[in-house]
């Protein structure tokens, strides 16, 4: 074990992922500290952990609320208070940093992931958006600055751990055929068509296996979120779509699996539970306690698997076809879904209406090269704006037409 303690940033300290990044971190006062603390606009929740933490830094994306949470802990400690886009590149790029935990949720954790990149610390990747909006570019910065990227996403640390040991210590593909992203088919798995038409946010948000934010709660639910993996594992291992196979495993016990040349398939299994990949990504190549509790074979007894039914969840369908054609499309496709997952969960529209108002979008929206980080903001800022006007103009949505249904076996 090193003998200096990890400095770690906390981008999204407040959420699911950061709430379980602290909780491992709080298992190791001789191995982790927090050098910075961040959130959007809860204030109550970032008090209580900087009171608790200490960090060197807390960053409020709202500046009012960083003003407030300034005023609170004027007598509490340590902690200075920054704010913004500048604030959250300041903890996420400052030397004395080891390790930023990019958790975040969607596009907007994507600027500094970026700068922890190239500023080549160890970056802890549970945003996956930034990977798929900026995919060529961040590998590119991680390349440069030679920062270790360790993925935080359960099935791509599944998979980070089944492959190969390539000559530089890291994953590689030496005898790799083909690697099983696995999904657990989300809330809405054995449900009727009309019965997911009719599906309200707390059904969306109730996940079987996993207790998450709500926007990745919803994006489970109509499988966007293995579109979104689909991109993720492409970009972070250096595989093609169709090298990747999608599988439901109902149980989430079996997080991902490599198979090789020589029939062999490798799975990682535990509880899910996402202190296991946080544990990993913090300790790597050690291993440490998580607080998650063994996997009893046993009680488990069976695992199952089955073919994702394309035609009752068109998300995964949209996703393959914008990674496919390459360009923004990706860019557009995540856009345009966050715009249809907060519309959805404020009411505005129905769980079925979520593909539709994508598709829509992509339809509208022009593609092109994704070689500079302003293009990309701008393909982004472009979908959203094209998202929210059919948002507000429920006709000019067009009809999802159902996948065939080769799938369904
Ligand atoms: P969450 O909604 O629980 O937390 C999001 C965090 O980001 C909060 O701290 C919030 O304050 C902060 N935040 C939100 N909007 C922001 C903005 N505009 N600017 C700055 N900060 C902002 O989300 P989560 O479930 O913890 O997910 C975080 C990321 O991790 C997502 O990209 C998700 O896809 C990914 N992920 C989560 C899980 C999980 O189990 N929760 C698993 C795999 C991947
Ligand atoms: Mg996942």
């Amino acid at each position: 074990m090193s003998s200096k303690r990890q400095q770690i940033t906390i981008l999204g300290s407040t959420g699911s992922i950061g709430v379980s990044t602290l909780d491992v971190i709080a298992r190791h006062p001789d191995r982790f500290s927090a050098y910075a603390l961040t959130a959007s606009t809860s204030v109550d929740a970032l008090y209580e952990q900087c009171c608790r933490f200490q960090p060197r830094f807390a960053v409020m994306a709202d500046a009012d609320a960083a003003a407030a949470l300034e005023r609170r802990l004027r007598d509490a400690g340590v902690t200075r208070v920054l704010h913004g886009d500048a604030g959250l590149r300041q903890v996420a790029e400052a030397a004395e940093v080891d390790a930023v935990m990019a958790a975040i949720v969607g596009a907007a954790g994507l600027p500094p992931t970026l700068a922890a990149a190239q500023a080549g610390k160890r970056v802890l990747l549970a945003n996956k958006e930034a990977l798929v909006m900026a995919g060529a570019l961040f590998m590119s910065a991680v390349r440069e600055a030679n920062a270790l990227l360790m993925p935080i996403d359960s099935e791509h640390n599944a998979i980070f751990q089944c492959l190969p040991v390539a000559a530089d210590g890291r994953p590689g593909l030496q005898g790799v055929e083909r690697i099983l992203l696995t999904a657990s088919g989300g809330p809405f798995r054995s449900w009727s068509e009309s019965a997911i038409s009719d599906a309200s946010p707390d059904q969306a948000c109730a996940h079987p296996n996993w207790a998450m934010g709500r926007k990745i709660s919803v994006d489970s639910a109509s499988l966007m979120n293995k579109g979104l993996e689909l991109a993720e594992a492409c970009w972070l291992f250096d595989v093609t779509p169709e090298q990747v196979d999608i599988v439901v495993h109902p149980q989430s016990i079996i997080h991902s699996m490599v198979q090789y040349q020589d029939g062999s398939v490798l799975a990682q299994l535990g509880n899910p539970d996402m202190r296991t990949p946080i544990a990993f990504g913090l300790a790597w190549p050690e291993r440490i306690m998580a607080g998650v509790s063994p996997l009893d074979m046993i009680a488990t007894a069976r695992l199952d698997f089955e073919a994702p039914d394309e035609g009752r969840f068109p998300c995964l369908r949209i996703a393959r076809e914008a990674i496919a054609a390459g360009g923004t499309a990706m860019v557009s496709c995540n856009a345009a879904n966050e715009i249809a997952v907060a519309g959805f969960l404020e009411g505005q529209l129905g769980f079925t209406e979520i593909p539709r108002l994508i598709e829509a979008t992509l339809e509208q929206v022009p593609q092109v090269e994704p070689t500079t980080l302003s293009i990309v903001e701008n393909a982004d800022a472009l979908a959203r704006d094209t998202a929210r006007a059919l948002l507000a103009n429920p006709g000019t949505r067009r009809t999802v037409a159902r996948a065939p249904l080769s799938q369904d076996r």
